[in-house]
Parts: C-alpha cells; structure tokens; sequence
C-alpha cells in the first residue's frame, strides 16, 4: 500500500527505451507482451467521482510510468469498464462462500463494536501483532508512535492497540462536504470484504474507488496505515479468474484526492490534470509493481524506486516529484523484474508450442524468484512448477517432469 502520482512530460523524460538488465548480462530475448486491463470505477455516491476524462488521464501517466521504471516487457492497453455504485458491486459477487473471505473474516475488527470488539482483547491478535511488530525495529515503530515511549514489542502493541482504536473513532466521524457522516458499515468500506469480493470476482483487473475503507485486517495490522488514518490508499489482490495480471489485480484510492473530506483529502491548489498524472504515476504505478511484477514494498531501495516505501507516509506530489527525479529503473528492484521475464518467455514458449523451451525457462523462473515477493511465495512457485511439469510432458521430457515432480 502507499500514496503516489505523473508528469514526464514536465521533466523531460527521454522516450528512448529503458534498457534494464545486470550489466555484462543477457536477458532472455523477449517480444513485449500485450496485456489488456480492464479498469471498472466503483463509487460511493456520498464522495466525488473520477471522469472519464480523469480516468484516461491516471491511465494514461501510470502506463509511462510503468514502461520507464520496470521496463518494457508488456504493452498496456486499457478498457474502460465503467462505474458501479459501491453496493451494487458488492452485492454483485457472491464472495461470502469464498474460501478466502471465510478464512479472513475472523480477523475482521467490527468498528461499530470500537474497542468493545473481542477480537482487540484476544490472546490470538496479541499474540500475531507482535509477531507482526517484530519485523520492524523498535526506533522504527518509535517513529510511527511518537507520542508513547517504546522500549521492547510489548509497549509497542500497547501504542498500536491504542493509537488504532483512535484512528477508528475519528474515521468514524468524517463527513462529506454536504456534512453527512461518510462511513456507513458499508461492505464497501471494509478492507477484509475487499480482499475476499477481489479473490472471487472475475471482471476487473484494476479498481478505482472513492471509497473510505477503514484497515481492519487485523492480522497484518501495519504500523504505518495506522499511524495515518488506518484506512487504506491502495491494494493488490489475489484474483485466481484475472489471469492478464497473472491472477492477480489492483486497487486505487483517490479519496486523498478527490473525496474533500477534511483531515483525510488534500487542499491542493494544483491543476487536476497534475492530481490525475499523481494517481496513475505514483499510486497505480505502485500498486502495479505489486501484482504483476511480485515487488514488495522496500525501506531500502533508492528515494526514486517506484517501490519505495521508506517514506510511506509522505504527500503524494512530493512523492510524485521524488519518483520523477530519475526516469531509470531501479537497479534493486531488478531480481523481480528478471524472475517475471523469464516467466513471460516461458509464456511465448509455451505459445509457440516450443515445450522444452517453455519448461527450462519456467525451472529457471523458479530459481530466480526473490525470497520475499507480494503475495504467497510457497503458492507462486508451486503454480510455475505445474507448468514446467506440463510442458516437460507436452515435450515428452518425462524424466525431467519426474524429477520436478519430485521436488514439490
Ligand atoms: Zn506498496
Ligand atoms: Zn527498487
């Protein structure tokens, strides 16, 4: 998750093609992908929309975005799907059956309960959030939580239950700038429902909503979504049936943008087409590092990675302006981008029924697939492994299916 937006135009950012490889090493030579991106805008009608105008134009910033900061290996081409009220879409989907939202929903922290909620109270929450603080240092979660020492992982839970239960009585009370209170215990407005509607839904690649939803996943309970407003700005899902991302899929936030809601939506005196290229540029740029190319959010990487997330918390035009400092790739980010290509070969392979070729280069993918990765490693490495079984099969290569076989 994180806040960003686009403006090569502004910068000068050269159209040459970004070459992005190791240096003294070739790529696997690959034709660039065609991926169409079916992009449906899902609206609360209480908050301002996205035009269609708008929409081309986060569109149109995050497609150069993409190309200049993860490479060249897929050409984007999007279909406007529409707007959906939030209800409508909800009730849309029969997500409440789905494995995943079965699963998930007994980490969902009920805000109309506030801190009443068991779940807050529960050994199994302590229990995981520490687990979960423990990925990060203790002047790290210091800096999330300045108001309350922070020695050890203990008063840190401390800091997070309390700061978490405040994030949510103040979401609560937001208004629109008609004065109506904005949060409505709408299915909508949950992060948890959104998780399990996007692993069941079969329509969309990318989402872009108005929505206020309020971060209540309370097994990953992020440090830094609740020491902002606890509520979140951008997501990517698992979608098994959305298979142009790879059976993944994308959520984009423009409530900091658009919703002019006051102590959660900037004042900005910027043009909307700058707000517009914002979106697309930093925040579904972002988001779409994380579901096509598996990158995690890095602390590490160079202020100018599309990934960055060192500086989660800060604005998005200046975020936006961070990012357009430099319109070369990452070098970090380039294990990530390597693995994808080598899947994507193996996908023309595969297509132009070059079987042995296609299972060499799956194994390979494997075997480059960084250790930490956006969504299930175990799940990602065990569907290519299938593949390069299969098409070790299709080639008649049965002992190396074996041997695959072997290593599950
Ligand atoms: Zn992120
Ligand atoms: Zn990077």
């Amino acid at each position: 998750m994180r806040f960003k937006t686009g403006l090569f135009i502004l910068t000068g950012l050269s159209l040459a093609a970004a070459v992005y490889s190791e240096p003294g090493h070739v790529d696997s030579k690959t034709r660039p992908m065609q991926i169409e991106l079916q992009v449906v805008r899902v609206f609360d009608p209480l908050l301002p929309v996205l035009s269609d105008q708008d929409l081309q134009q986060v569109l149109q910033s995050s497609r150069e975005v993409i190309e200049h900061k993860l490479g060249r290996d897929v050409t984007l081409s999007f279909v406007d799907a529409g707007k959906v009220d939030l209800d409508a879409f909800f009730h849309s989907v029969s997500y409440q059956e789905d494995r995943v939202f079965k699963m998930i929903k007994h980490w969902r922290h009920r805000p109309e309960l506030a801190d009443q909620d068991p779940l807050l109270h529960s050994s199994r929450f302590r229990k995981t959030a520490i687990a979960f603080l423990k990925h990060y240092k203790i002047e790290k979660l210091q800096g999330f939580f300045p108001d309350q020492p922070i020695h050890n992982y203990n008063q840190a839970f401390a800091a997070l239950h309390q700061t978490y239960n405040k994030k949510i009585q103040w979401l609560k009370q937001r208004t629109n700038n008609r004065g109506q209170l904005v949060w409505r215990q709408k299915p909508g407005q949950s992060y948890v429902h959104w998780l399990g509607l996007m692993h069941a839904q079969k329509k969309y690649d990318i989402v872009i909503t108005n929505s206020l939803i309020v971060f209540d996943l309370m097994s990953e309970p992020y440090p830094h979504s609740i020491a902002k407003h606890a509520k979140v700005g951008g997501s990517s899902f698992s979608s098994p049936a959305r298979m142009a991302l790879g059976g993944r899929s994308l959520l984009v936030n423009i409530i900091e943008e658009y919703g002019q809601i006051e102590g959660v939506s900037k004042q900005r005196s910027i043009k909307r087409s700058l707000r517009n290229q914002m979106l697309g540029g930093f925040l579904l740029a972002h988001e779409f590092g994380h579901a096509f190319y598996l990158l995690p959010d890095f602390y590490d990487h160079p202020a100018d990675c599309l990934m960055n997330s060192a500086m989660e918390n800060m604005d998005a035009l200046a975020g936006y302006r961070l990012l357009l400092n430099n319109n070369q790739p990452c070098k970090q980010c380039y294990p990530w981008v390597k693995s994808k290509r080598l899947v994507l070969h193996a996908e023309q392979s595969l297509a132009g029924q070059n079987y042995l070729q296609a299972g060499r280069l799956f194994e390979a993918a494997i075997r480059g697939v960084p250790s930490r990765i956006d969504g299930s490693r175990r799940h990602y490495i065990q569907g290519l492994r299938e593949k390069a079984i299969a098409a070790y099969l299709q080639a008649g290569h049965n002992a190396e299916a074996l041997r695959l076989e072997s290593e599950k």
